[in-house]
């Protein structure tokens, strides 16, 4: 018998599934553009339209004090490109950082204890105040970093947005191959025009998460 094989058929990259606990906010100022001064409009990679689609897309930004020194907004398809180009030892040494180091159910639960209290219904400081990894208060921070999952101009609230630590950054870039590190310099170099150097102190450099 006459075998063929079938292609698989062309998909989209999978949206994540929010919990039963997300909701949504309109994107606040922490997850605005500086540079575009206000949303973020375009992806960083393909320049697609990210407010008409409806389709999700990631925001990262980078801050020294409160000064982003790294900001972009990036759709699901280049993430998923850019996703590739991490090396499959980095990707599962990141991959067992965040298990074993933060509990997703646990986040879940504070994160609802602590909205039930909360009169501030639109807030997102709860998601982002202290520290993923370490609990550290962002306000003693001198370099951290918050990455958002969006659609349309709000932020999807579930386990993300997060905030990490600038020594948090750190831990993760140790557990990172040279490829993926080389990778990841030469995409801020690109964007940001920022040599990884000119990121003080010595040793701190952002990733993407
Ligand atoms: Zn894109």
């Amino acid at each position: 018998m006459e075998e063929h094989n079938h292609p698989a058929p062309e998909e989209g990259p999978e949206e994540y599934q929010p919990s039963l606990m997300a909701s949504r906010v309109p994107i606040p100022k922490l997850f605005q553009s500086v540079e575009k001064e206000g949303l973020f409009t375009e992806c960083i990679q393909c320049g697609g339209n990210l407010l008409d689609s409806g389709r999700q897309y990631v925001i990262e930004k980078v801050f020294r004090g409160t000064e982003p020194i790294i900001e972009l907004a990036m759709c699901l398809n280049c993430r998923d490109d850019s996703g590739e180009c991490m090396s499959e030892e980095s990707a599962e040494a990141m991959q067992t950082f965040f298990e074993s180091r933060a509990s997703f159910s646990d986040r879940l639960y504070q994160l609802l204890l602590r909205r039930q209290a909360d009169s501030e219904q639109e807030s997102i400081d709860d998601w982002v105040d202290q520290c993923l990894f370490s609990g550290q208060p962002r306000s003693e921070m001198r370099e951290f970093q918050v990455v958002a999952l969006c659609s349309g101009g709000e932020i999807i609230r579930d386990f993300f947005p997060i905030m990490i630590s600038g020594e948090i950054m750190d831990e993760i870039a140790e557990v990172l191959s040279e490829q993926t590190k080389g990778w990841m310099d030469d995409f801020i170099e690109t964007n940001f025009g920022m040599p990884p150097e000119f990121c003080e102190p010595p040793g701190f450099r952002p990733v993407l998460i």
